[in-house]
């Protein structure tokens, strides 16, 4: 199977979630050191074809191949940024997760913790329900510089538990070694965050 038949079946399961409507997420796979898949903007994530594909280099964001006069996404930079600073980061996939647009909503809110959950072991380098684990959130803006500079920002006081961050009102980033581990990541976030909401504790 293909890196673009991964992303378009991952897009078709975000899609029965609800979580890419109207157009909305975007998802990448690094092809090798000099080239990503990005999906195009515009197009509906869970009807993604093969032209809706643009490959691009990761250093500068131009685009090395697209089969139409494909742009790519809005928020290429926001992909392009994690495969820098996370060289395990094979695949990207942002989805406009109900639960991780709702739980990141409220403004003097900077992250998520959790804990003793069992299903905190889907997520990668992590290995017991006992870790507890912070999920940034950071403010939404138009301007992807924006929501870089406050990723960069934390990484030079945190360490980053798991692969995921949130960004205000807007939906989560999630990126592993493969589009499925991204995908299993983005599940297991949407059900411990509907367990956090069951439990009142956001
Ligand atoms: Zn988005």
């Amino acid at each position: 199977v293909s890196e673009r038949d991964k992303l378009i079946s991952a897009g078709v399961v975000l899609n029965t979630w609800g979580h890419v409507p109207a157009t909305s997420g975007n998802f990448s796979c690094l092809l090798s050191p000099g080239k990503v898949l990005i999906t195009a903007s515009g197009c509906h994530k869970g009807q993604l074809e093969h032209k809706n594909f643009i490959e691009i280099n990761p250093q500068d964001g131009s685009v090395i191949n697209s089969k139409e006069k494909a742009r790519p996404s809005a928020e290429t930079d926001l992909h392009l940024n994690i495969y820098k600073h996370c060289s395990s980061a094979r695949a990207v996939l942002h989805s406009h997760s109900p639960m991780a647009s709702l739980a990141s909503m409220p403004q003097d809110r900077s992250k998520i913790s959790l804990q003793s959950w069992e299903l905190l072991k889907a997520f990668d380098g992590i290995d017991s329900h006992e870790q507890k684990i912070d999920i940034p959130i950071f403010d939404n803006s138009q301007n992807m510089n924006d929501i870089i500079f406050e990723f960069e920002q934390y990484l030079q006081s945190h360490q980053l538990k798991i692969p995921v961050y949130l960004i205000r009102g807007h939906g989560a980033y999630c990126w592993s070694s493969s589009v499925e581990r991204c995908l299993h990541q983005l599940e297991a976030l949407e059900y411990l965050l509907n367990l956090e909401k069951l439990a009142c504790r956001i």
